[in-house]
């Protein structure tokens, strides 16, 4: 049986695969079953494999992917973070990624507006707009992720910016390729001029396009006011009203075309301001239709958001750590309405407050009104709403799909349409929905769970759909798509919601743009009355650790992989899909798939965790890699890490006598000789030797003082040197001579404490190095010798304790009883021996290196601070997440660490020439790949400090 995608079963490409693999570079061109599943994959519930995807990285490289497609006839997709919600990212022809080349961000000097390359993720240019108290309009809930083309393209809109600060509000200028790959800057007079002259046809099109709508007052009114609330449903026709030169109408145009007219090369926004000051009230209404009432009586008021989130909304987050109380009493039908007004100093926002209590004056509430500015409690209000649509995810039983439609009404008619719209998600038995939104925006969200892999249930969406549309738009004449754009799923209904007029309108715009129809096919417009229910995506049961996926690919940006093989998102498809043709029964295919997952799936996932602190669903893909990690290993190789761990001593005399050999031939050979002799016979043993670098550490040399020094009664500390500051010393070349012990206990004296180590150190071990192998057990009890050794030298808990090494702290802090968790060096240095020390800054810069486990145990404010304490310059690179090396997955698989700190040299601040960090494994990959020392913090903080004045 062949049950495998169709991207393997035929490839008809294969003239154009060969005409592309003589232009990219063979690591950009994906055609294996694995990789085309897992890339083709975006957030919708539409599934279609792309017969190859490719990873652009210039214009002129797009320009040329355009130029072949163009002559083979075969269709293509843009696609940028994958995030969208309708199938309109998807593809099964040529699917075209952004890659790392898309990434500028330009600020004006004034900050008014800013240049985007279209894969700057949102978030990011906010960041950087925030100095300048700005950001961008555009803010969909999945700015976090998204990027600047998949937010221009969808037109994609958020909580706050309605239909003023949209993209389409707020674009400035635009550079666009169109299919024939022309390239026209709308911000530059000469380039308009040049596609002026060589699209004179087109533009002269456009213009008589835009003519004949104006001059049609009914056609032209009606426009205006479906832009009048948010529309995403097909093209941006108010391009054609509210513009008269064509090339504005034109760029204007790209704005919510989804990939289906040109690419968008870059983008410049006018920015919009960013109020420092908040405040937030969460109303409560006995009924929808009094919140409702109240959302028509807030909106001329200065109020910046309106969230309304009904009953079962509520009642879905209910039970969840740290929300309030009185939400689990609320009687059935209560609404809620989560009202935020912002102002640039502190007597606007109380002007704005009072204006917002005024209007409601007389209005009957479940609780008085009462709005904070406390940023604690808004946020507890605001986590609520966010939480929301990932509540929903996580609690769909496994294999429904989590589905969010999008419409929006007149704001005058949202109390009866949103009653109406309960009343039909009831009447087609979807008890499960939940409904909230934008109601300031008259823009709902509703979300249910259907079981996609049953017909009936396919049949029944189908008819739910025909409902909801002839409701939403016979009734109402609201949008069918208010943010998240039209895509497959709601091309069927383009011309019901607006009209032949206006269709015919849309298909002449694209026959204008892209005469051959290969940009995005079937997107925005299409033939098929049914292409909404085709094409669904299977959710089959892979595991309880990732069944809850929405495959959102919030996560993706985390991941040291991403680019390299796999994401945690695609890792999650991949398995799902072998999970699934091994629950068909079809071996071979699974086989092929888990092949190939090897390498892609496990060996490159460095098992940081950093998934799960983006995941709406708190799921850690790392967990699921071990898992299979674990189920790939032996019996054998479950016997040697027993035995490795009973003989721990042995094991690290044995690598740190490896390692003083690998320094003397290090030595005799010289560095340069010894890296390449190394790597060659890397290559020889098919990778299976480790290679030596120049950043490798020497033998370290250290012998415990245990209790040694100090006063009678000084404060006592118990101190775990892990086991890889145990072995691994500086690296040849490094200035720095000390291992890290050596230095760490001197510094805890410097700041007078006495020292006590652990009985037995050289066995002691905190089980991470098994755990990440999958070698669950002597992991286990590993980390149960080292609690009975912290037990005992704490005088069980007693006196506090230090680990050197963030990974281990890390996995102590989650195994052991809370009375024996070590704090991390970074957290002792700045919790308890900054105040007893005296600092000296130094003027050179330095680096810094939150490792993953840092960053989990929430410690980056810590490091910076000792960092500023440190040095005049002391900057965490933002472009630099997990280093990749994992352990030790620099040795062996040093490729993800070459990929993971890609951008690390660049982002170096000036005149620096150390780095600094908190695990001396991920320290080797840092300084190899920066091309400067990193150390542990310890060395940087014993450098600047003296003992404080007095101090024995
Ligand atoms: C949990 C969740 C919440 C969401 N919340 C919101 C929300 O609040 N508001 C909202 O509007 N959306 C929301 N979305 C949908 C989606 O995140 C946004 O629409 C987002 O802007 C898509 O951006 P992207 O980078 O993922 O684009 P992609 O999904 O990669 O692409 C989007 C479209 O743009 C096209 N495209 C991409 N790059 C280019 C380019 N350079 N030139 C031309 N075309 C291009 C693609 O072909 C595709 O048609 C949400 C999604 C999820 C999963
Ligand atoms: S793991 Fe979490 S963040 Fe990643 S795709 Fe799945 S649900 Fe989204
Ligand atoms: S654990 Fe780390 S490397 Fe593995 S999928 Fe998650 S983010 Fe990527």
């Amino acid at each position: 049986m062949n049950s495998m995608p169709q991207s393997t079963a035929n490839r008809p490409h294969q003239a154009l695969a060969a005409a592309l693999a003589s232009v990219f570079p063979p690591q950009r061109l994906i055609r294996d079953p694995l990789r085309t599943l897992a890339y083709g994959t975006d957030a919708s519930f539409y599934r279609l494999i792309p017969e190859i995807v490719v990873i652009v990285e210039t214009e002129a490289e797009v320009a040329t992917l355009l130029q072949l497609c163009r002559q083979h006839g075969t269709p293509v997709t843009f696609r940028a973070a994958g995030t969208s919600l309708s199938g309109q990212a998807v593809s099964d022809s040529v699917l075209a990624v952004l890659g790392d080349g898309w990434g500028g961000i330009a600020i004006a000097p004034d900050a008014a507006t800013v240049r985007l390359k279209p894969g700057v993720i949102g978030s990011d240019a906010n960041r950087a707009l925030s100095r300048f108290g700005r950001k961008i309009g555009p803010d969909p809930a999945s700015i976090n992720a998204c990027k600047v083309g998949g937010i221009a393209a969808n037109n994609a809109s958020g909580m706050c910016c309605g239909t003023a600060q949209n993209s389409y509000r707020t674009l400035v200028s635009m550079r666009v390729m169109l299919a024939d790959g022309t390239l026209v800057d709308t911000g530059d007079a000469a380039s308009r001029e040049a596609f002026a002259r060589s699209h004179a046809a087109l533009l002269g099109r456009l213009t008589d396009l835009a003519a004949r709508t104006r001059a049609d007052a009914a056609l032209a009114d009606r426009i205006r006011r479906k832009f009048a609330i948010k529309n995403t449903t097909g093209y941006s026709l108010n391009a054609l009203i509210d513009f008269t030169d064509p090339i504005n109408t034109l760029e204007h145009l790209m704005i919510g075309s989804e990939g289906t007219l040109g690419f968008i090369a870059e983008i410049t926004y006018a920015t919009v301001p960013e109020h420092a000051f908040k405040a937030s009230a969460l109303m409560l209404f006995p009924g929808i239709v009094e919140a409702c009432e109240a959302v028509i009586r807030l909106k001329p008021t200065p109020v910046s958001a309106v969230e309304l989130m009904d009953r079962a909304s509520l009642r879905s987050v209910e039970d969840r750590p740290g929300m309030p109380a009185f939400i689990r009493g609320l009687p059935d039908g209560a609404t809620a309405l989560l009202v935020e007004t912002r102002g640039a100093d502190t007597s606007e926002l109380e002007a704005n407050i009072a204006a917002a209590v005024a209007a409601l004056a007389g209005t009957t509430t479940l609780e008085p009104i009462a709005f904070t500015a406390e940023a604690a409690e808004y946020e507890r209000f605001w986590n609520i709403r966010k939480g929301l649509f990932p509540s929903i995810g996580a609690m769909r039983q496994t294999g429904t799909t989590v589905l969010i439609e999008d419409i929006a009404f007149p704001i005058e008619r949202l109390a009866a349409a949103t009653a109406e719209l309960q009343q039909l998600l009831h009447e087609y038995g979807y008890t499960e929905a939940i409904l909230f939104g934008h109601a300031l925006e008259g823009n709902l969200h509703f979300v249910f769970t259907p079981d996609f892999g049953k017909a009936s249930e396919v049949e029944r969406y189908g008819r739910f759909m025909d409902a909801v549309s002839h409701m939403v738009v016979d009734r109402y004449d609201g949008s069918l798509k208010a943010e998240h754009g039209t895509g497959r799923n709601m091309a069927p209904f383009v011309e019901l919601e607006w009209g032949a007029k206006a269709y015919a309108l849309m298909r002449e715009i694209k026959g204008l743009f892209d005469p051959e129809g290969l940009l995005n096919p079937g997107v925005i417009l299409n033939n098929d009355p049914q292409v909404h229910l085709k094409n669904l995506k299977p959710l089959p049961a892979a595991s309880e650790i990732v069944d809850a996926c929405m495959e959102c690919g919030f996560c993706e940006r985390m991941c040291p992989s991403q680019g390299l093989t796999l994401t945690p998102r695609q890792r999650i498809v991949g398995w799902r899909e072998i999970s699934r043709l091994s629950a068909l029964g079809d071996h071979d295919h699974a086989k092929e798939m888990r092949t190939l997952y090897a390498y892609q799936g496990l060996d490159t996932c460095a098992a940081c965790g950093l998934c799960a602190t983006a995941c709406p669903v708190g799921i850690e893909t790392g967990i699921l890699t071990k898992h299979l990690r674990g189920e790939r290993q032996g019996p054998v190789a479950r016997r040697i890490a027993g035995a490795i761990g009973d003989h721990y001593a042995l094991t690290l005399a044995a690598t740190r006598t490896g390692l003083a050999l690998a320094d003397l031939a290090g030595r005799a050979l010289g560095a340069e000789t010894l890296e390449k002799l190394s790597a060659g016979v890397r290559r020889l043993s098919s990778n299976r030797v480790p290679a030596w670098t120049k950043a490798m550490p020497t033998a370290a040399k250290f012998t415990p003082a245990n209790g040694a020094g100090g006063r009678i009664d000084a404060p006592k500390v118990v101190y775990l040197p892990s086991c890889a500051s145990r072995t691994m010393g500086p690296a040849r070349g490094d200035e720095a001579r000390d291992a890290l012990p050596v230095r760490t206990e001197a510094l805890l004296r410097k700041a007078g404490y006495k020292v006590i180590y652990p009985q037995g150190l050289e066995e002691l071990c905190c089980g991470q190095p098994f755990e990440s192998k999958g070698l669950a057990d002597a992991a286990t009890a590993k980390t149960r010798e080292v609690e009975r050794a912290l037990a005992a030298a704490s005088q069980d808990g007693a006196i506090p304790i230090v680990c050197d090494t963030s990974p281990c702290s890390y996995r102590l802090k989650n195994q052991l009883p809370e009375r024996l968790r070590p704090l991390d060096i970074v957290e002792f240095i700045h919790d308890r021996l900054m105040d007893r020390l005296d600092f000296r800054r130094r003027e050179q810069a330095v680096a810094l290196h939150l490792t993953c486990s840092g960053r989990k145990m929430g410690l980056e404010g810590k490091l910076k601070a000792i960092g500023a304490a440190c040095a005049e310059t002391a900057l965490l690179p933002e472009s630099v997440g997990c280093c990749g090396w994992a352990g030790d997955k620099g040795f062996t698989t040093p490729e993800l660490n070459a990929h993971a700190l890609r951008t690390l040299k660049e982002s170096l601040p000036e005149g620096c020439s150390s780095g600094y960090s908190h695990s001396r494994t991920c320290e080797i990959g840092l300084s190899l790949h920066a091309g400067i020392p990193y150390r542990s913090i310890v060395y940087l903080v014993d450098q600047c400090t003296q003992p404080k004045d007095g101090a024995p």
